[in-house]
């Protein structure tokens, strides 16, 4: 298949993590902020290729796992409300908020439907006049756009009761704000799909403070030459922005999706689970599109710091600090079957991840 097998090439993995073994030098921390990156470094064994002195570092690219307890708690008063129906994609519904997930309030009368696209939400709000219909709106500028595109087509087919929640969550900001966390990050394998849309100036802010980045495909060869990219960056002292995933990503990203993110959201402050407040990192609706808000519509608490429950290390896993091994409920109380934290709910959740495929690989760290 072209553009896929080739890049899960066993002999040309090979040839890759040997350059990498050949070339690196000093010892690197490089996060890998996407979900999507975190499943194939896991699922393909890609830091037991990887030389001892280079430690790859999951970060807090899954938007499951970063939306809070009281976003999801404002999403099941709104539920709950008897003129409401809250529309979500399906893995949102399964993550623990402060005393139960929208699914335990779905099993208790609450008013949760699942759809498949914000479009269908839409669809929902125009079969059902009477009723105020707010899609949970979660994700990075990879999804916020459809969620944009949404909203102007309700404008269009005058479905007033239609609102959004948004959970949404921006890139560059929460890059930014890791740098000044307590972990020691030398360098990024970032996030394909997101430059995809944004174009890869966003990453000026980790360039500028001297660290190298580099835009990766999902593949393992794309995780292995994006790493080879990294060392051979480090080897000549650079800190530069390159695209590894040339066949998708572009330096521009995709101006349509960019005009309709700008036409209808602007930047706000935004709490992240296990992380906290970090400014200006969310998307709100502005201007005509405010209407829609769902914020705006119902007065519920969206916002506020939050306690995570007991035992649960999501938070320091988020910032890079632990690994999944590192947390005493892992693979026990917590599962995939009965979640604990949220990162063991969504397929591309850190815990998740390790639990479906770290096998024997799974190592906590040792600071
Ligand atoms: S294993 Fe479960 S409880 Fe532990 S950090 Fe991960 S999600 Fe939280």
């Amino acid at each position: 298949m072209k553009y896929l097998s080739e890049f899960r090439d066993g002999a040309l993995a090979k040839k890759v993590a040997d350059a990498i073994h050949a070339e690196s030098k000093t010892p690197l921390r490089i996060m890998e902020f996407c979900g999507g990156h975190t499943i194939t470094l896991v699922k393909y064994g890609i830091p037991q290729m990887l030389p001892d002195r280079i430690e790859m570092i999951s970060g807090p690219g899954c938007p499951v796992c970063v939306t809070t307890k009281k976003e999801i708690d404002a999403a099941i008063e709104i539920a709950r409300r008897p003129d409401a129906i809250l529309a979500s994609f399906g893995d949102m519904i399964r993550v623990p908020g402060t005393h139960e997930s929208l699914l335990q309030a779905k099993s208790k009368g609450a008013n949760v439907v699942v759809v498949y696209s914000p479009d269908d939400a839409v669809k929902l709000a125009l079969e059902q006049p009477a009723k105020k219909v707010v899609f949970f709106a979660v994700g990075f500028e990879t999804t916020a756009p459809v969620t944009a595109a949404a909203i102007m087509y309700a404008r269009t087919a005058k479905a007033k009761n239609f609102f959004i929640y948004s959970a949404h969550k921006t890139t560059p900001a929460i890059l930014a704000a890791l740098l000044d966390g307590e972990v020691r990050l030398d360098a990024f394998v970032c996030p394909g799909h997101v430059t995809t849309i944004t174009g890869a100036d966003i990453y000026k802010p980790l360039t500028d403070a001297g660290k190298p980045c580099v835009v990766s495909g999902f593949e393992p060869v794309d995780i292995l030459r994006s790493v080879l990219m990294i060392v051979r960056q480090v080897n000549r002292g650079a800190a530069e922005t390159e695209i590894e995933y040339s066949r998708v990503a572009t330096w521009a990203g995709n101006a349509r999706a960019q005009k309709l993110l700008k036409e209808v959201f602007e930047p706000c402050d935004a709490v992240w689970r296990g992380i906290g407040p970090v400014p200006m990192s969310g998307f709100t609706c502005k201007g005509i599109y405010a209407r829609h808000n769902a914020a705006n519509e119902f007065n519920v608490d969206f916002g506020g710091d939050e306690k995570e429950t007991p035992g649960c290390i999501c938070g320091l896993i988020l910032r890079g600090m632990k690994k999944p091994a590192d947390c005493k409920l892992f693979r026990k109380a917590c599962n995939p079957e009965n979640p604990i934290g949220a990162c063991m709910v969504s397929d591309e959740g850190t815990c998740s991840v390790y639990f479906r495929f770290g096998g024997s690989h799974v190592e906590a760290v040792h600071a």
